[in-house]
């Protein structure tokens, strides 16, 4: 197939200072739990970016000197020539395919507490450091700001050395020292660099220039800056100091990186942005500076890309999220092949992976972060070893994308369901309020199953044991997936809860199969992930009286790993949901739930007519139960996240007649003892 010429605009090269672009698709930086952490599993990641097309592809924030010590997130690291040659292996595999590497050197300051290096933290005023550790950073004097400007450069020289093409001063997200200077609220400063923009603005002119000296014949230096942090007046907003940053330094980089902040902000979750979110913000910058612009905004249709190109709003089409979900986007649009392009949901589940210190995951690519350790390719994988057949029951995403891999592996596969739309829980998910977008995990895979010939999908097609019996083929897969449960067993009641036999008890998947609960209704979240801030919106939203309680002290506690509690917490308070943290459900009852603090063991009565348990999940397995020498794939063997799910499919459909890769399945990234 060829590219449609619509899109040949997305193909112009692109000039950046003393390098060219090859296109304008730009990997803008972005966080992978891997970094110098697992330097050859982040190395092949970025590489295999390169490879599906994307003209620049740029690191994590890259740590610059231990005064600035992330630990222990994962990023990358350039405190001394010992850092270089983990660096250039990214860079090697990048140049590979001639593109352009870019280097994304940070000093953090005021957000990093130093947890390794013990250092004492830097910030422009005393102030305590951003995480919740017991530790303030101390106001620089002006020999801390000429030791900063003089590792920045170091730094800078570092990643030329590494074989960088673009080099960043980043003063975006209120993450470096540098925005931190420029922050009206952080920055009490009353010498030449505090008070008004001119000064705070001093340390990053002087940092521009210094980079731009010391490697600007080679590399492009670009400049990362978050235009507006919706904070109003408190902080920079494009239509004031933001838009004044700009004009003032307007045609100093080689190259505006522009967004919004906080990172919260700029990776908002699809639940409550919509792709081109920050268009209105950043959309008046290249109306200011004649250099190449790049902008984000989970950008996956080739049709918006090209808008944004001809309205003048970008000149390259950055992203994060999109490029994880597919590294190969940018080849696909190249190949005509734009139906293929596996895009991004916007659910965070990548960002986990960081938060939590382990390589990334993503939802709709279950390849991210195995690309060295297990040899996944996204696009390529290895045909069948043998001539065989495969049924799959359940089309969930576990089932789904089983089928999806065992078929372009060549297998002949049926994949039946008994209900009559393919998704399983994502079907149903997808229709809660915000999580439209989660459906693409099932379009994505249908479209791809109903291109193959040898893959034939049956609905409306509930399979007994003795029905397994008589299918003809060579392997099973049971991916039939779980069910919430009604007896209160979870985390917080091990034995479970109390339940009176005429109490209205009813589960999430009651809810998204339509029952309509009499209210007042008591939602009881003993998961913590999405799913009891999404019933009960969806409930509250459908006129229902809701109070949602649980032992957390927050409201959808681990989604902060997904950048998005805030944004539900408020949402809930907003539209009027009551929320009781920190205490647990004892006893239900027609018309009441007794809750007690899970500290005091005080006790109060809830009035209600209905109680929603989002507890825990049990596997549906009775086929395996009457089968057990069958493989469980997905939720039917662990229930979890929908990424695990896509990828507990994908390991399946890999190792079917490949040898046992023996008690460690993958290449681990193992220490050397330093020799002194
Ligand atoms: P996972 O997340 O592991 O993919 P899901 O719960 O999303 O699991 O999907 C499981 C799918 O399996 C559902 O669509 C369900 O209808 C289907 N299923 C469960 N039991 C049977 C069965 N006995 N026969 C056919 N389909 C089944
Ligand atoms: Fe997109 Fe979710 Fe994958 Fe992240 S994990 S890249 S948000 S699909």
């Amino acid at each position: 197939m060829t590219r449609d010429p619509r899109y040949d605009i997305l193909f112009e090269p692109v000039k950046i200072g003393p390098v060219t672009a090859k296109n304008r698709f730009y990997q803008v930086p972005h966080c992978n739990g891997m970094g110098r952490s697992f330097p050859s599993s982040m190395a092949e990641m970025r590489r295999t970016k390169a490879e599906g097309g994307w003209a620049v592809i740029c690191t994590e924030e890259i740590e610059i000197h231990p005064s600035a010590d992330h630990s222990p997130w994962a990023g990358g690291r350039l405190w001394n020539d010992d850092d270089i040659p983990v660096l250039a292996k990214m860079c090697d595999g990048i140049h590979e395919f001639g593109s352009l590497a870019g280097a994304e050197i940070n000093h953090g300051g005021q957000i990093t507490a130093n947890r390794y290096s013990r250092d004492v933290p830097l910030a422009p005023s005393h102030l305590p450091v951003a995480l919740h550790d017991p530790v303030q950073a101390r106001a620089m004097d002006l020999s801390d700001i000429r030791a900063l400007r003089r590792w920045h450069r170091d730094a800078a020289l570092r990643a030329k050395q590494a074989g960088f093409d673009i080099v960043y001063v980043y003063a975006g997200h209120q993450l470096s020292t540098i925005s931190h200077f420029l922050s009206p609220y952080r920055n009490r400063r009353s010498d030449a660099y505090g008070g008004s923009l001119e000064n705070r603005a001093r340390l990053l002119r002087e940092i521009l220039a210094d980079t731009k000296d010391a490697v600007g014949d080679t590399c492009g230096v670009a400049l990362r800056f978050a235009v507006d942090e919706l904070m109003g007046d408190a902080g920079f907003t494009s239509a004031g100091e933001g838009r004044d940053l700009i004009e003032m330094l307007a045609e100093e980089p080689d190259l505006w990186d522009v967004n919004i902040s906080s990172w919260e902000n700029d990776s908002a979750t699809s639940r409550f942005k919509q792709s081109g979110f920050q268009d209105d913000y950043v959309a008046f910058v290249k109306e200011v500076t004649t250099k190449p612009v790049v902008g984000v905004g989970r950008y996956t249709s080739p049709d918006a890309m090209v808008s944004l190109i001809n309205k003048g709003r970008l000149d390259m089409i950055g992203a994060a999220r999109p490029s994880i979900a597919d590294p190969f986007l940018p080849k696909k649009i190249e190949e005509g092949r734009i139906e293929d392009i596996r895009e991004c949901i916007g659910c965070n589940i990548c960002v986990s992976g960081d938060n939590n210190f382990v390589p990334i995951r993503c939802t709709q690519n279950p390849t991210t972060g195995e690309e060295w350790r297990r040899g996944w390719h996204p696009e390529r994988i290895a045909p069948k070893s043998a001539d065989e057949s495969v049924l799959i029951v359940g089309a969930g995403p576990a089932g789904l994308e089983a089928a999806r891999a065992l078929g372009q592996r060549g297998y002949k596969v049926t994949i039946a369901d008994r209900e009559s739309e393919a998704g399983g829980r994502v079907a149903r998910e997808r229709r809660l309020p915000g999580l439209g977008e989660w459906g693409r995990v099932v379009d994505y895979r249908t479209y791809q199953i109903s291109q193959m010939a040898n893959v034939d999908l049956y609905l409306e097609s509930p399979m007994t044991p003795e029905a397994l019996d008589e299918f003809d083929a060579d392997h099973i897969a049971i991916a039939t997936g779980s069910r919430w449960t009604t007896d209160g067993i979870g985390r917080q009641n091990q034995l479970g809860i109390n339940i009176a036999p005429d109490a209205v008890v009813l589960t999430p998947d009651d809810i998204m199969c339509g029952t309509v609960p009499e209210g007042p209704v008591v939602l009881f979240d003993d998961d913590h992930f999405y799913m009891g801030g999404a019933i009960a919106e969806k409930l509250r939203r459908d006129g229902c009286d809701v109070t949602l309680v649980t032992p957390a002290a927050e409201v959808s506690s681990w989604t902060h790993n997904t950048l998005d509690q805030h944004a539900i917490q408020k949402q809930l308070m907003d539209i009027g949901v009551q929320i009781v943290t920190s205490h647990n459900i004892t006893s239900i009852r027609p018309g009441a739930a007794d809750v007690s603090c899970i500290y005091t063991d005080a006790t109060q009565t809830l009035d209600c007519r209905s109680v929603i348990l989002v507890t825990m999940r049990t596997p549906i397995d009775d086929l395996w139960q009457a089968r057990p020498k069958l493989i469980r794939i997905g939720d039917a063997l662990g229930p979890s996240t929908i990424a695990a799910a896509v990828y507990g499919g994908h390991l399946y459909a890999r190792g079917l007649g490949e040898p046992d890769p023996g008690n460690v399945p993958f290449r681990r990234e193992l220490i050397n003892l330093s020799s002194d």
